[in-house]
């Protein structure tokens, strides 16, 4: 590649050269069978068009959900069985059209209902059977009253969808859908403490901005992860990776410690801007060359200042920013800030501070908003495409369009390969 290290390379340039040379998963599945439409499928079977979904068994247009079977359009649901087009909902059996219900069954087109069966059109109830548009009836009303909706024209569903509209409208809300924490500003945050503007949330602590860790392992003192940081300790500006410790500016690795500005990378320590890189005997790597520790350290310095002062923050800056456009330096005290991307104005809190501190990290100059939107946009669309595989040449179901200049490759030519 005749890159040197005497200290004059640019690092910004090379970065984004090894990205496009390095091979990218098609699509990615785990002890998956049957399931190679879709992307980011573990423990499942049989799926269509499933993305990040674990533990799902014949599910059909599924999103970010876990255990669900004879499922279709469902997204951020757990523990369904044949349900079709629930979101947020969890432990529900043979229901349809609902939205934040759980430990139900035989419920349809409901919003917000909890340990209930056999409602149509209801919201906002607890422990209720036989009820439609939250009218109490016996069950051989429910039975005869029900049999009348007609649940299969347009005419009868458009009749109903009104119907529940106005009485979500009259159902009093919770303010944050929470569960079991303590301290903790954001939505859908179960079984967390002290985090901060923390959104489909599970098992996270002294975090902030962290989005869809979904899993139960947790994230640890970490701003700005997501979406599905799966078990992060001292990590910023993560998306869709696991298990890191102390690491910076990731996008989508698995297993590494004290790593920065890393792609693709497994189970390796002290990785500096690497791509698609196993570090197998250890050691100090830049730009997935071996360098001695001394300069490791000294040029990494160095680096992090070059990109401070080019105005990149992010994985996604260094990556993508238009570097033709001067950076806008912005003070270090100023804690209302206005974001460099949409100008909306926000606020850094206490404890964030003291984290950026800790880490050394510069104070954003992007609102959370946009931060999270970069990381997601990292990500291909959810869509798919034919093409083959750059290495075996096995054709390909992926999220890469044909278009796309990288190299594309199968999950096996992937595991081969890195190294
Ligand atoms: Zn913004
Ligand atoms: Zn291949």
């Amino acid at each position: 590649m005749g890159l040197k290290f005497d200290g004059n390379f640019n690092f910004i340039e090379e970065f984004r050269k090894l990205d496009l040379a390095s091979p990218k998963c098609g699509s990615w599945t785990r002890a998956s069978e049957n399931c190679d439409y879709g992307d980011i499928t573990t423990a499942s079977r049989d799926c269509y068009m499933c993305f990040n979904s674990g533990n799902c068994q014949n599910a059909y247009f599924c999103e970010d959900s876990r255990g669900l079977k004879d499922c279709s359009d469902c997204a951020l649901c757990e523990n369904l069985e044949l349900c079709y087009e629930c979101i947020v909902c969890d432990s529900l059996y043979n229901s349809n059209y609902c939205q934040d219900c759980s430990n139900c069954n035989d419920i349809h087109f409901c919003f917000d209902l909890k340990r209930c069966k056999d409602c149509i059109g209801c919201s906002g109830l607890r422990n209720k059977q036989y009820c439609i548009f939250n009218e109490q009836f016996s069950k051989e009303d429910y039975e005869a009253k029900s049999g009348k909706l007609n649940l299969n024209d347009e005419a009868g569903l458009k009749f109903i969808r009104q119907k529940l509209e106005e009485l979500k409208a009259k159902t009093p809300r919770m303010y944050v859908h929470q569960l079991d924490t303590t301290n903790c500003t954001g939505d859908y945050v179960y079984h967390s403490k002290n985090c901060h503007f923390c959104f489909d949330t599970r098992h996270t602590e002294d975090s902030g901005y962290i989005y869809q860790a979904n899993l139960d392992m947790g994230t640890r003192d970490s701003y700005d992860c997501g979406p599905i940081p799966t078990g992060m300790d001292l990590c910023y500006d993560i998306s869709y990776a696991h298990y890191l410790f102390n690491c910076k500016h990731i996008y989508w690795c698995g297993n590494l410690k004290d790593s920065k500005y890393c792609i693709n990378c497994l189970e390796s320590e002290h990785l500096f801007g690497c791509n698609y890189l196993k570090n197998k005997q250890g050691g100090f790597y830049i730009l997935n060359r071996k360098v001695d520790e001394d300069f490791y350290w000294k040029r990494t310095e160095e680096i992090e200042r070059e990109l401070e002062g080019k105005g990149i923050y992010t994985i996604w800056d260094l990556l993508y920013k238009d570097l033709s456009k001067s950076a806008v330096r912005v003070l270090d005290d100023v804690l209302q800030r206005g974001c460099q991307i949409c100008n909306e104005s926000f606020e850094l809190c206490e404890a964030e501070i003291a984290f950026y501190k800790k880490m050394k990290i510069i104070y954003p100059v992007y609102c959370p908003e946009c931060r999270n939107k970069q990381r997601v946009s990292l990500r291909n669309e959810r869509k798919m495409y034919k093409r083959k595989c750059s290495s075996c040449e096995k054709t390909l179901i992926t999220t890469y369009p044909p278009e796309s200049p990288y190299k594309v490759v199968c999950l096996p030519c992937y595991w081969k390969n890195i190294g």
